[in-house]
């Protein structure tokens, strides 16, 4: 990327896929593509069978006891979703608890919090210590009689520490809980066995354990399976439908209406035969090698700060760097062809224990290597001695709003004239940071609650005000200094115009010219996008109020 080799360092939020992966999608549809379970032809047959033959290879890598037990799902969120509704919802009542920690990913937050609102349960959270490691002494005193399910994860996805769930899980059961695993990040690292776990569910999405997207599975103990409703209705789930009544089938298929991502199930079963056919206690020790040395080299680095320093931890380095807001560093890194995740990590409850925004997070596979990590700490240094861009670099100003019409701007044609010429990206990117630390400044008294605009990796504040001739102005801030920059281009170009005007902005248009859209376009998930919906709804409101009669 950028012209260099990709450092790809976002494993947790989904793996590369080997080789063999791909080819296993591609001959399916190549020469295997019929429906399962279906035709009363050969091919159909043999899908069925390559089908259910991947189902074994499942049962297998995750030591459960039978086939039946294999539920194939969308991925981890989707299984907890099922448990969530087919299982606890009929089950829980007023008065019962589920246990979550501070741990857990959204997937394994919002589910229970919908069932609880359905039921009348509430939910108990299990807090961390300091170094990211669960309580276990506020665990013991939170399990009591009334815990009805334990809900955690194996790994955390935020700061990599490793769970004892086995521990956990048989507390819980000695509390007649029924408990519920997680394993998301976790079966690419360790070595599952659910019947040695004891689990009564386990959970992981095919997508992080080097396999196609939109596949996972839910591994669930069959008598609990079986006392189970199923969760959708459809083809595949049902024995026989009258008007009179439906019949539903068999375990597993009682729980997988509709035609099944079959081309996933079997790219899942050649990731794992990949995963059996290396020695996996040799890549673990490889993960391990890359974890010392990244936190050996990231300590030297002056303001590096690591997040969470778990007792037993994955190969997920989650850190801030004093100096800099964490997009900052992440579009920096970026620029240098090195790909980690910044932000919250859909671990908002997390972050906000830490009192951290969000962090950034490099987490490492097998097949990176130790030079993938060395050229991750000399960017992030370079990027460390690069100078603050803190907040204090900016201009102050509170007088946005005072001097007519709001102080002092940028105007569109000086950011083409300084932008258009330079061909090099970085000159480009470089500019832009510049651009951003023209822009005033909000006082904390401006970025009021109110004011407030949740991006999903920094936050933003935007004011809006009309002038006399109908025409809009904005003034906006962010706390990542790259989003400021965008900001002063975004506002160069919508600011002192007509609501109409701003609503018929070309905005992608605009950032092609700027010859933007590839690094940064406003349609990146950034907080920038928020800002431009923003803009608009003001400029939509503001035509509205205009059309009313007075
Ligand atoms: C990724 C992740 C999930 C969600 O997985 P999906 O594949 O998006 O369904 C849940 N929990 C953890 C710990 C994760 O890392």
């Amino acid at each position: 990327m950028n012209n260099q080799p990709l450092v790809y360092l976002d494993n947790a939020a989904t793996s590369q896929k080997p080789e063999t992966v791909i080819r296993a999608v591609e001959q399916f549809y190549r020469q295997q593509n019929a429906n399962v379970h279906r035709g009363a032809y050969q091919l159909s047959e043999q899908a069925t069978r390559a089908f259910e033959t991947a189902r074994t290879t499942v049962k297998d890598f995750i030591n459960a006891d039978s086939e039946q037990e294999i539920i194939w799902t969308r991925g981890t969120t989707e299984g907890i979703n099922l448990i969530a509704q087919s299982y606890a919802r009929p089950r829980l009542q007023p008065g019962d608890e589920i246990l979550l920690t501070e741990l857990e990913h959204h997937a394994n937050i919002v589910p229970w919090q919908i069932v609880a609102e359905q039921t009348g349960a509430q939910i108990r959270v299990v807090p961390i210590l300091e170094n990211g490691d669960l309580n276990l002494q506020r665990f013991g005193e939170l399990l009591n009689d009334n815990t009805r399910i334990l809900s955690l994860t194996h790994i955390s996805n935020a700061l990599g520490t490793i769970n004892p769930v086995a521990g956990l899980i048989r507390q819980a059961k000695e509390q007649g809980a029924i408990v519920v695993i997680d394993g998301a990040q976790a079966v690419s690292h360790l070595e599952i066995d659910v019947q040695r776990l004891g689990c009564d569910f386990y959970l992981f999405s095919g997508h992080k354990l080097f396999a196609p997207t939109g596949i996972g599975v839910l591994y669930g103990r069959k008598a609990l399976l079986e006392a189970m409703p199923p969760w959708q209705a459809g083809g595949e789930m049902i024995r026989k439908v009258s008007f009179s009544g439906t019949e539903y089938n068999d375990l597993p298929f009682k729980f997988e209406a509709g035609t099944p991502n079959i081309s996933g199930a079997l790219g899942l079963a050649e990731a794992i035969r990949f995963l059996n056919s290396l020695d996996r206690k040799a890549l673990a020790r490889h993960e391990r090698a890359l974890m010392s040395k990244a936190i050996e080299l990231c300590s030297a680095i002056p303001g590096f700060t690591r997040i969470g320093q778990p007792t037993a931890g994955a190969s997920i380095l989650s850190f801030q760097l004093t100096s800099h807001h964490q997009q900052d560093v992440g579009l920096m890194l970026d620029q240098q062809g090195i790909a980690v995740r910044t932000g919250h990590h859909c671990a908002m409850p997390l972050m906000e224990t830490l009192g951290l925004p969000g962090t950034i997070r490099a987490s490492f596979a097998f097949y990176n290597s130790i030079e993938d990590v060395e050229r991750f700490a000399a960017a992030l240094s370079v990027i460390a001695q690069g100078g603050s861009f803190s907040a204090a670099d900016t201009v102050p100003s509170q007088s946005v709003f005072d001097s007519s019409p709001f102080g002092r701007e940028i105007k569109d044609r000086d950011i083409l004239t300084q932008l258009t010429p330079l061909k090099n990206w970085n000159d480009r990117y470089r500019q832009i940071m510049l651009l951003g630390k023209r822009l005033p400044s909000f006082t904390a008294a401006m970025k009021a609650d109110t004011q407030r605009i949740n991006g999903c990796e920094s936050d933003a504040w935007l004011v809006a005000k009309g002038d006399d001739n109908g025409a809009l102005w904005f003034a906006a801030d962010s706390d990542a200094r790259v989003i400021r920059g965008l900001i002063a281009l975004v506002l160069a170009a919508l600011n002192g115009r007509q609501p109409q005007q701003i609503l018929d902005f070309d905005m992608d248009g605009y950032f092609e010219q700027l010859q933007l859209s590839r690094h940064l376009s406003p349609s990146r998930g950034n907080g920038l996008k928020a800002i431009i919906e923003t803009v608009r709804k003001s400029a939509s409101e503001a035509l509205r109020h205009a059309d009313q009669p007075r």
